[in-house]
């Protein structure tokens, strides 16, 4: 098969609808019972307006809180705390069961709240839906299991006694981006709630009204209504009060505010987990399936636009398919369905704002400045809406490009070949980030071993990207500068707990006994030190 040059590759991609409807879920009822539920104080609140990314139409005009606001909200929020604290366990996850069911019947709700904010595709919106739920699912069945007091090997055999507790940390902040907003928001909310604490959520200026909608509907489902809390308004002013007011800040976005925000966590000894940028890569061995390898870099690189912080933005090709890739790509882009639409009808939404636009046109300008060249894509659909960009394939990429080494969080894609896997590995390797990376090959065992040479918190084999995050019972976050901590797992719960060791000491004391010398207990510690060194079960 021979490469379309870059103008046969006009696309010809679909219109949705023309324009979009007003999705009946958000009458003005709807949005104003939500906008009542802002945590505020009593001042009246200076507004700012949001808008519909498909169409630039108004939405609603949003409260901009304030420090003082936080302040007001997190004495409440601590005061419920006390007694949600005391429930069962049992208790709260009851409450976030319901929450799963109610949020899969209630889906066409949020899905058209989702949309109207950010502008994704209906398919991109229901990996919300479905990421809420499992998050949800699986911390209320298995979060227990990581809390409840464990006990530890003691200092000695049979005369320390030592068991862990996790006592929840009490107040936890949660900062949330705009490209993923009822995942982002909820699933870090989740293990902080069944741990026994409450949250104070600041969802991102593009989409209140989704974190809105999803705290009413955990309220409706018996959340006390003090225990968790949004504030809306502007991360710039919030960001400061709340990481001084709250216990433990959980905090997904660019790495530049995360770094801010580390630093800010820092100067009050406060923990946080960052989960931030990514350049992630991805390796296609030539054994690979070539199929599924194209389906997987259709949803790898163009699922949500590309505004996904494990999107793929660098694509490794084993020379011997790499033109053979490249045309079925391009083929395939071709055929995207691309527009405004409430229905599940197209594959690409539009970008969320004018400034994410403007960043990926600005890459690609200077990728082509520099001498990359367009296979497919490369310009922006101001006929579908004020921020479409066709998905875009970039060959001849350079390091002095900025998109080669910046995040673009866009459906860009920059392709390079490879002679061998090692080659490769080092290539996906040489990064200042390191979220996620995706490894096709023939081999899944091989696919594994590759995959522990990346340097990222999440490897997907023969999959782009959510394998690995969906299998929620593991770890996720960040190697370098994609991020601090984890989601997830173990500790995408215990980060929300203070760890607490509680020994108990019988029959001798550890230090030297009454009645005996020095001498005799250093030689007496030394021998017991090297029988323990020896004795299985004893170690
Ligand atoms: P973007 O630049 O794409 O909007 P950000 O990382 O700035 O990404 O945004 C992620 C979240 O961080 C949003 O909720 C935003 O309001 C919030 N935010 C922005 N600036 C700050 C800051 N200085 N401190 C804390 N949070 C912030």
């Amino acid at each position: 098969m021979s490469l379309p040059s870059p103008s046969q590759v006009e696309p010809q991609l679909e219109r949705g609808a023309d324009r979009p409807r007003i999705a009946h879920h958000l009458n003005a009822d709807t949005r104003d019972r939500l906008l009542a539920q802002v945590a505020r104080a009593h001042q009246p609140h200076d507004r700012m307006p949001l808008r519909a990314p498909f169409s630039d139409e108004h939405l609603a005009e949003i409260p901009i809180c304030v420090a003082t606001d936080v302040e007001a909200v997190a004495g409440r929020a601590r005061d419920a705390q006390q007694s949600w604290s005391r429930r069962s366990f049992t208790d709260r996850a009851e409450i976030l069961l319901r929450f799963h069911d109610r949020l899969l019947a209630k889906q066409e709700e949020i899905l058209d709240i989702v949309q109207l904010e950010t502008g994704k595709a209906r398919k991109d919106a229901f990996e919300e839906v479905l990421d809420t739920a499992m998050v949800s699912r699986h911390y209320a069945y298995h979060g227990g299991e990581h809390l409840r007091p464990m006990r530890r090997r003691g200092a000695f055999p049979l005369i320390t006694t030592a068991w862990e507790h996790h006592h929840p940390i009490g107040l936890v902040g949660i900062i949330a981006p705009w490209n993923y907003p009822l995942s982002l928001a909820i699933t870090d909310a989740v293990p902080a709630l069944l741990a026994g604490n409450a949250v104070l959520l600041k969802p991102a200026e593009q989409t209140p009204l989704t974190a809105l909608w999803a705290v009413d509907l955990l309220r409706q489902c018996g959340l006390p209504s003090d225990i968790f809390q949004v504030l809306t308004g502007y991360g710039r002013t919030l960001g400061e009060p709340l990481i001084a007011t709250t216990d433990f800040v959980a905090f997904t976005g660019s790495t530049a505010t995360g770094r801010i925000v580390a630093r800010q966590a820092a100067e009050q000894l406060k923990g946080c987990s960052l989960e931030l940028g990514g350049k992630n890569p991805m390796i296609v061995e030539a054994a690979a399936d070539l199929d599924a390898v194209t389906d997987g870099v259709m949803r790898g690189a163009f699922a949500n636009a590309g505004q996904l912080c494990m999107a793929i933005e660098r694509l490794y090709v084993q020379q011997p398919v790499y033109h053979d890739l490249m045309a079925r790509l391009v083929d395939r882009i071709r055929k995207l369905r691309l527009g405004p639409s409430f229905e599940l009808d197209t594959d690409v939404g539009s970008l969320v704002s004018q400034a994410q636009l403007d960043k990926v046109e600005r890459h690609v300008a200077d990728a082509r400045a520099k001498g990359a060249e367009v296979l497919v894509g490369g310009r922006s659909r101001p006929d579908l809406g004020p921020y479409f960009y066709e998905p875009t394939l970039l060959t001849g990429v350079t390091n002095d490009m900025a998109i080669a080494r910046e995040e673009t969080f866009g459906p860009v894609v920059s392709v390079y070949s490879f002679e061998t896997t090692d080659e490769a590995v080092e290539l996906a390797n040489d990064s200042d980030y390191g979220l996620s990376a995706s490894v096709w090959t023939r081999n899944p065992q091989r696919g594994l071993e590759i995959g522990t040479r990346i340097a990222a918190g999440t490897v997907n084999v023969n999959e782009a990207y959510a394998a690995a995050y969906a299998s929620t019972d593991a770890p996720m976050g960040g190697f370098k500068a994609s991020g601090l901590g984890r989601r997830h797992g173990r500790a995408g719960i215990l980060k929300y707990t203070e760890a607490q060791t509680v020994a108990v000491q019988r029959w001798l004391p550890l230090g030297t006994p009454k009645g005996m010398s020095e001498e005799r207990f250093v030689g007496l510690m030394t021998r017991a030190l090297r029988t323990l060194r020896w004795v299985p079960g004893l170690r």
